[in-house]
């Protein structure tokens, strides 16, 4: 991967964005596209849209959702413990004496306590917590010195850093989804420098709100975009660690490439210029299957209006939602090459009508 790309990655993982409160991350990436996207507009729920050929007869839209899972304080205690519930679908069991940022006025450094094990009644051994078992603890000596630094209301993210592993992979918070804005953020430098882009296909290269908590920002920017078609790009669960069972869930390596996915989400005619794309530029990929509705931005995007041509690209992550998500570089790379070729081969006269 290009340092320079490598460098954006970081910075998106570094801020911090949670459903709701994104706006840290929306001004990294509206800083990045802007000298090469031709418009750059935020709406009122804060999603940023970057656009190529803004006045195109036919609009694709890229749904890559800027939020990620975390935390907001609900309660502070006499003695300045913070009590919190969660920001999306997070595992407690991978949170317990976790480092976070509590974002106040300033960021604040905390710690997520639970009761130590000396102290376990034998039921504690066995039964998994839940988040009103744990509190953080911000070092405040009172109430009133915590709200020195800390209002009720303060979202909170995992500290946890970003970190190569191994030769291939990386691990860091947040991956999901700052990948798929990371791959949004390229797939606009690449497009605007490309003369196989139609001029009559407009690019709508959007980092979406809130998708961890229902999608909301792909729902109400894709009705201001009306597109024809579109594609969201998330991360999808990996299941190449020990003890994974395909036969229940289906097979999805890192460093296999993207996962394209088959199923309602996906409409035929965008799903076989996919794979056609992929395999016309030796791109690698993994089919993947969804029976049901897709848990992406794709979801609530092919039900606009009158109805949107989706599909859904996946890029394969070990142990999402948890502090050391782990993905493979390669895999990076080739969902851009994907994605880019893709765009490179609409044209305004395509129709995605299955018959
Ligand atoms: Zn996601």
């Amino acid at each position: 991967m290009d340092s320079s790309v490598l460098d954006v990655w970081k910075a998106f993982v570094a801020a911090p964005s949670p459903s709701g409160f994104e706006q840290p991350v929306a001004r990294l990436y509206r800083n990045y596209v802007k000298p090469f996207a031709h418009r750059v507009t935020t709406d009122v729920l804060g999603n940023v849209s970057a656009v190529i050929n803004p006045d195109a007869p036919l609009r694709f839209m890229y749904a890559g959702h800027m939020d990620e899972v975390g935390f907001i304080v609900h309660h502070i205690d006499d003695a300045g413990f913070l009590f919190f519930n969660a920001i999306g679908g997070t595992d407690v069991a991978t949170e317990i004496g976790q480092r976070v940022w509590v974002h106040g006025s300033e960021p604040v450094l905390g710690v997520i306590g639970r009761k130590s094990i000396q102290t376990f009644q034998s039921s504690d051994m066995t039964q998994t917590p839940t988040l009103k078992d744990l509190w953080i603890d911000i070092g405040a000596s009172s109430r009133e010195d915590a709200e020195k630094r800390i209002r009720i209301g303060n979202p909170v993210t995992l500290a946890a850093k970003f970190a190569l592993l191994g030769d291939r992979l990386a691990v860091g918070r947040a991956f999901d989804n700052k990948v798929g804005l990371l791959i949004g953020a390229e797939l606009v430098r690449r497009l605007s420098k490309d003369d196989r882009v139609h001029p009559d296909v407009g690019f709508h290269v959007l980092g979406t709100v809130q998708e961890e908590i229902g999608s909301r920002g792909a729902k109400t920017a894709g009705f201001n975009i009306a597109p024809h078609l579109a594609l969201a790009i998330d991360m999808g669960v990996a299941v190449d660690y020990p003890r994974a069972r395909p036969e229940d869930q289906g097979a999805l390596y890192l460093g296999g490439g993207p996962g394209i996915s088959q199923g309602a989400n996906t409409n035929p005619v965008l799903f076989d210029l996919l794979v056609k794309t992929a395999t016309e530029a030796a791109i690698p990929y993994q089919q993947q299957a969804v029976g049901g509705t897709s848990p992406t931005d794709a979801r609530v995007v092919q039900e606009l209006r009158g109805g949107v041509a989706t599909g859904v690209i996946s890029v394969p992550l070990r142990y999402m939602h948890t502090p050391s998500e782990v993905v493979c570089i390669d895999d990076i790379q080739a969902t851009i090459e994907l994605v880019h070729e893709f765009c490179c081969r609409l044209r305004p006269d395509m129709n995605f009508t299955p018959v």
